[in-house]
């Protein structure tokens, strides 16, 4: 997309808005399953928490792939956006029985990361086949917060475990279709990732009755200059030969499985937002945009770096800015940011927003959270309306405490 598209349609739609592109997200796609195109099964699951707008799911249904599912909600919304039950799983953690049963009654596929849930289910519905999420304790990537099959990680069931598993299938008679693993949100090095994935052959062995096999996620996209982006490319040709030589070992023709949601639709994604005022202090100049965390918290919560870019002055002289929102709270998007002079009103773009950005927005501050525009064929189409006042009170009962009764109460 162009600056000039961008800025388009800030003025058509206001500010704050998340404007994603359609082809960027196809491309990726592409990529992805264009890697992998020797094994005859591939499945890509999208993982919709990344960015859970109902038409990109619809695209995404669109180019053929599956979604990875976290909540019974997430699961709702994929079967609204026309999804089959059989092209959905359920990955969740920390879940009720109830919760994943009442999946399972809708006819998703149910993976399961705990010993506890794993027999009360098999004990309850023998019938209805699961998949099991395995640790392999592969520490991927350097960083602790995103890194989820480590040692201390709440997330799946350990590789140490698998004894106990073996022994709750053979006692309730219940079957294993596929196993899983997701390490974490960076494979940096490809042979860590093909490390844990011997793990998971491994384990996949002691399984008889398996469909897919499902290495999840973790493919990094660069975020800014010089960050290393995990070679699809090479972990697909170094990947898919490991795996077809398991399939023959096996005896099956298994389904490989991958759940990306950063890897689709990250780069897919621009912010946009109008700059207030600009603050000259003695040691800084803020740009205090009409934002916050309330729309874009990964820079506050992970320290992640997004670029941004003066759209509305591409061609001014570059100066020094520390990026700010409007919460009042830290709300700092980005610090001593070389950017093209900033005046007030212009229009900021903050790159790479396409995941864990709208979809972890909130009220504070009872602040509206943004719209939304697809730009699919050269086509800017609003996805989500801007929140009213009417969103920020809908659920909210008021007491009357001017009532004798509740005067009483208070009392
Ligand atoms: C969040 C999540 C993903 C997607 O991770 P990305 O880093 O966005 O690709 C995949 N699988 C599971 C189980 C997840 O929880």
């Amino acid at each position: 997309m162009t600056e000039n598209q961008l800025l388009k349609i800030a003025q058509d739609f206001g500010s704050p808005v998340y404007v994603y592109d359609a082809e960027k997200i196809e491309g990726q796609y592409k990529r992805l399953t264009n890697a992998f195109k020797s094994v005859k099964s591939l499945k890509i699951n999208y993982a919709v928490k990344a960015l859970s707008n109902i038409s990109v799911l619809k695209l995404l249904n669109s180019l053929g792939s599956g979604i990875d599912t976290v909540s019974i909600q997430e699961v709702q919304l994929g079967l609204a956006a026309g999804f089959t039950p059989e092209q959905i799983i359920f990955t969740p953690n920390g879940v009720s029985l109830d919760e994943i049963e009442e999946a399972a009654k809708l006819g998703v596929k149910i993976n399961i990361d705990n010993l506890s849930i794993l027999e009360q289910f098999g004990t309850k519905h023998p019938d209805i086949p699961v998949c099991i999420r395995i640790n392999p304790h592969v520490m991927a990537g350097g960083n602790a917060k995103i890194s989820v099959g480590h040692i201390d990680s709440k997330f799946g069931i350990s590789i140490h475990q698998i004894p106990h598993i073996l022994r709750i299938v053979e006692n309730t008679s219940m079957t294993i279709n596929g196993i899983h693993m997701h390490t974490g949100s960076d494979i940096l090095d490809i042979e860590v990732f093909l490390y844990a994935s011997e793990i998971l052959f491994e384990t996949a062995k002691q399984f008889k009755n398996l469909d897919f096999i499902d290495f999840g996620s973790g493919f990094k996209v660069p975020y800014k200059a010089g960050d290393i982006e995990t070679n699809i490319e090479e972990l697909g040709k170094k990947l898919s030969a490991r795996f077809n030589a398991f399939c023959k070992e096996y005896g099956k023709e298994l389904t490989l499985a991958f759940e990306p949601g950063k890897f689709l639709v990250s780069e897919s994604g621009h912010f946009l937002v109008q700059v207030n005022a600009v603050k000259q202090t003695t040691s800084t100049v803020f740009a205090q945009v009409d934002s916050g965390f309330n729309h874009l918290i990964r820079p506050m919560f992970y320290g992640s770096h997004h670029d941004i870019v003066n759209i509305s002055n591409p061609k001014g002289r570059e100066r020094f800015y520390t990026v700010v929102g409007y919460i009042c709270e830290t709300d700092t998007f980005g610090s001593n940011r070389r950017i093209n002079e900033i005046s007030e009103g212009d229009v900021l773009c903050f790159k790479n927003t396409g995941a864990y950005c709208f979809s972890m927005a909130s009220n504070y501050n009872s602040r509206y959270r943004p719209a939304e525009v697809l730009w699919y064929k050269n086509k800017a189409h609003l996805i989500r309306r801007r929140e009213t006042f009417d969103d920020i009170i809908k659920n909210q009962i008021e007491v009357d405490f001017t009532s004798k009764k509740e005067k009483e109460l208070v009392k």
